[in-house]
C-alpha cells in the first residue's frame, strides 16, 4: 500500500507493518515478523526497488514483531542496522526482554540481529528525525520523515480508531503517555502504525494526546 508518494506499508507485513521509503538511499522502518524475508524481498522487487539499494534499516524497538526479519534483511540487503542504544541489548539478545516480553521472545524465536550503529552515538545519512518515546519499550523511538510520523508501537489503530497500544505489552505506562504528548505539537500529516493501518492525523491525534492527561 502506497502510503504517501514512495513510502509504501508493505502488505505481505499488515500484521505488523514494515515500511519502504524510495529515497536516496532506500530505507525500511522496522522489519515485522519473523520468517517473512522472502515475501518482503519480493515485495519490494514488485515495486521496482532492487533491494540491494536499500542502505539503512531503522527499528523503532526491540520487539520481535519489529526486529524479525532484520538479520536475514540486512544480510541479503547489505543494508545498514539502526536502533537506539537503550534497546541494543534486547534486540542483540545479550539481555533478557523486560517483564513479558521475555516470555513472548521464548515463543516468537528470531535471529538476533548484530546492530551497525545507534542513533544516540551516529549521525543517521537519510532524512528522518529519529525522537526518543520511551514507555512501550525502554528505547523507543519514533521517526519523523516529511510529512509522516512513523509510530512503532507507540500508537496503533484498530478499525479505523487511534489508540494507545496495549498496557499489558507496555514497559512503562506513564512514560508511554509523556512520549505521546511529547510529539502532541510536532508537524506531521500521517501516522504510520506497526499495527493496524496508516492514519490521517485529523481529530483523533488530539483524542488520543487528550487521553494521556
Ligand atoms: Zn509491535
Amino acid at each position: 500500500m502506497e502510503v504517501c508518494p514512495g513510502v509504501y506499508a508493505l502488505d505481505c507485513t499488515v500484521r505488523s507493518y514494515a515500511y519502504l521509503v524510495v529515497n536516496q538511499p532506500a530505507f525500511l522502518i522496522d522489519t515485522s515478523m519473523p520468517g517473512n524475508h522472502e515475501k518482503i524481498l519480493s515485495e519490494i522487487k514488485s515495486l521496482g526497488v532492487d533491494p540491494q539499494s536499500i542502505g539503512h534499516i531503522l527499528l523503532t524497538h526491540h520487539d520481535v514483531d519489529h526486529v524479525g526479519n532484520a538479520a536475514a534483511l540486512k544480510e541479503a540487503t547489505g543494508a545498514k542496522l539502526w536502533a537506539s542504544a537503550v534497546d541494543l541489548p534486547y534486540i542483540e539478545a545479550k539481555e533478557p526482554r523486560p517483564g513479558l516480553k521475555r516470555f513472548v521472545a521464548r515463543i516468537i524465536k528470531t535471529t538476533p540481529p548484530m546492530i551497525d550503529a545507534t542513533f544516540d552515538n551516529d549521525k543517521i545519512p537519510v532524512p528522518v528525525e529519529v525522537i526518543k518515546t520511551p514507555g512501550h519499550t525502554p528505547g523507543h523511538v519514533v521517526f519523523l520523515y516529511r510529512d509522516i510520523l512513523f509510530a512503532g508501537d507507540m500508537v496503533m489503530t484498530r478499525r479505523g480508531q487511534l489508540r494507545l497500544s496495549p498496557a499489558l505489552m507496555t514497559w512503562n505506562l506513564p512514560q508511554a503517555r509523556a512520549s505521546v504528548r511529547s510529539v502532541a505539537e510536532r508537524s506531521f500529516t500521517w501516522i504510520c502504525p506497526a499495527h493496524g493501518h496508516p492514519i490521517h492525523r485529523d481529530q483523533q491525534w488530539d483524542s488520543i494526546v487528550a487521553s494521556t492527561l
